[in-house]
């Protein structure tokens, strides 16, 4: 593989936006502009993943508030999907409802129990505007359903209920991140 096709290879690792930042909680604007900037966003974002050891990431993890993922990440049967999609929509799920542990970039060191859909299909666009049809099963599948949610403004933790929202939340308070963020925000 030439050096240059490696994704990732000419970004920037941007700064993560974490648990409390609003452009997480905001749903993300359709990408319009099919131009050099968004190939440097995707660019950017594959930086960033696999700067920060990740399987997924949505452009509003590094503030851009557009509908953009990327992916690495493994199915079950350890197939590795590699890829991103623009304007996605999550067009199918199926399967059974499998409950099993997620985490997120935006909230380092946690993660929960939560239910997804064991099969799923993302149709949308690369960045240079072809359209693509990406199916994912088990953990792939997870991710996918996981980084449409992040382009909605939802993260796992919307998904929970119960005790196990309880929890995470409990423990995002007292995140050695979290407070960081909070004294920088001038808050005690
Ligand atoms: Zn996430």
């Amino acid at each position: 593989m030439r050096h240059g096709s490696i994704p990732g290879a000419r970004g920037r690792v941007r700064p993560l936006t974490l648990f409390g930042d609003p452009v997480l909680g905001a749903p993300c604007a359709e990408v319009t502009d099919f131009g050099p900037a968004l190939s440097r966003l995707v660019e950017d974002m594959f930086a960033t993943m696999y700067a920060a050891r990740g399987v997924g990431l949505a452009a509003n993890q590094v503030g851009e508030s557009l509908r953009v993922f990327v992916y690495d990440c493994p199915d079950d049967e350890d197939v590795r999907h590699l890829g991103h999609v623009v304007n996605p929509r999550l067009v199918e799920t199926g399967g059974v409802v499998v409950r099993g542990p997620e985490g997120c970039l935006s909230l380092p060191g946690l993660e929960a129990g939560t239910e997804r859909y064991d099969e799923a299909v993302v149709e949308g666009f690369t960045a240079t505007g072809e359209p693509v049809t990406v199916r994912g099963t088990g953990f792939f599948a997870r991710c996918l359903q996981h980084e449409c949610d992040h382009l909605q403004g939802r993260l796992y933790v919307d998904r929970l209920t119960g005790w196990r929202r309880r929890r995470v939340l409990r423990r995002a308070a007292r995140a050695p991140w979290n407070r960081a963020a909070r004294e920088d925000a001038g808050e005690s």
